[in-house]
């Protein structure tokens, strides 16, 4: 297959181009680099079977040559970042998913969305099936980022029913590792950094809120399953690992031998989920799916990457 890759030299995205390469696919990763950073793609640079496109995909999108499938991971993904970037998060989940589903209806090629737990907001239901049509406010600061998701995933099955391009959704859930923005905001880099600094990490409001943390390695395989499955309905890829914010600062404080502590910041942004699980039940019929990496194994992993990078 020849794979476009948007967002591919973020985080995720940079991780899906080294694993397409390495099952023998040809990929086109193309990035506008406000968030991503051509470091995460760097070691690929010179193999024949991959390129870098510098573009912004709000922007109508070419590619001269054919594709078989085009995976959309383009999007700011971090609570700090889509704050700083309200209007640039809107469109690219808006005109940038847009212009990659036009460009998948040309070259008759599947289509691949990044979707997220956001959807489901603030939820109501616990753990989050993909039935559940969740509790986000529109206005609120998180809605830039969940409303251009949800516009996203209903232009995506618009796309779908009405030109029967073959798409597939993919909801994902909390996911770290190496690769991550050491500024980027979220939780999993705060700490890991404040912590190989010797210092406290910074637990938000009283730490009670939860969250399921996949590791890298888990996601990618998901999201490969998924687009070989012949399945149309959005499906969550998650840990379902469920754990306080408190209890993750002690794992990483433990992981790194870390004395600093805690500290408490009364810095919770409006509509921060209090709880946080996917429930997999889906993914694991349709695509034989579950995580294999432990908290434990994907720590070690990323607090070795941030050591590096720090
Ligand atoms: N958080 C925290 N300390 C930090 C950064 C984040 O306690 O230094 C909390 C944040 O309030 C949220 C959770 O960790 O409840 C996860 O935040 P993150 O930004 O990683 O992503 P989210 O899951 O909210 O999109």
């Amino acid at each position: 297959m020849r794979v476009l890759i948007t967002g591919g030299s973020g985080f995720l995205g940079s991780h899906l181009c080294d694993r397409f390469l390495a099952e023998g696919h040809t990929v086109i990763a193309m990035d506008n680099l406000i968030t991503g950073n051509t470091r995460n793609i760097a070691h690929l640079i010179g193999n024949p079977s991959f390129k870098f496109i510098q573009h912004d995909i709000t922007n109508y999108i070419y590619v001269k040559e054919a594709l078989d499938a085009i995976i959309h991971f383009a999007s700011p993904a971090s609570p700090i970042d889509y704050l700083k970037l309200p209007i640039q998060t809107l469109k690219v989940g808006a005109l940038g998913t847009h212009n990659a589903l036009g460009l998948a209806l040309a070259k008759g090629a599947k289509f691949l969305i990044a979707s997220t737990s956001e959807i489901y907001g603030d939820p109501l239901e616990h753990p989050q099936q993909e039935s559940y049509s969740g509790n986000v406010d529109p206005i609120g600061p998180r809605g830039v980022y969940d409303e251009a998701k949800r516009y996203a995933e209903a232009l995506t099955m618009a796309y779908h029913n009405a030109h029967r391009v073959d798409t597939r959704i993919v909801r994902i859930f909390n996911t770290y590792g190496p690769r991550m923005r050491l500024a980027d905001g979220r939780v999993v880099p705060n700490f890991i950094a404040q912590a190989l600094q010797g210092q406290p990490l910074t637990v938000y409001g009283d730490g009670s809120q939860t969250r399921s943390f996949q590791y890298v390695s888990d996601l990618v395989e998901g999201v490969y399953r998924l687009l070989q499955a012949d399945y149309n309905q959005p499906i969550n890829i998650g840990n379902p690992a469920e754990m306080s914010i408190l209890d993750f600062a002690h794992a990483v404080n433990e992981a790194t031998g870390n004395t600093a502590g805690i500290v408490f910041r009364n810095e919770r942004i409006k509509g921060d989920p209090q709880i946080r699980q996917p429930d997999i039940t889906r993914a694991r019929s349709v695509l034989h799916w579950e995580p294999k990496v432990t908290l434990r194994e994907g720590l070690k992993e990323t607090i070795n990457y941030f050591r590096e990078v720090l």
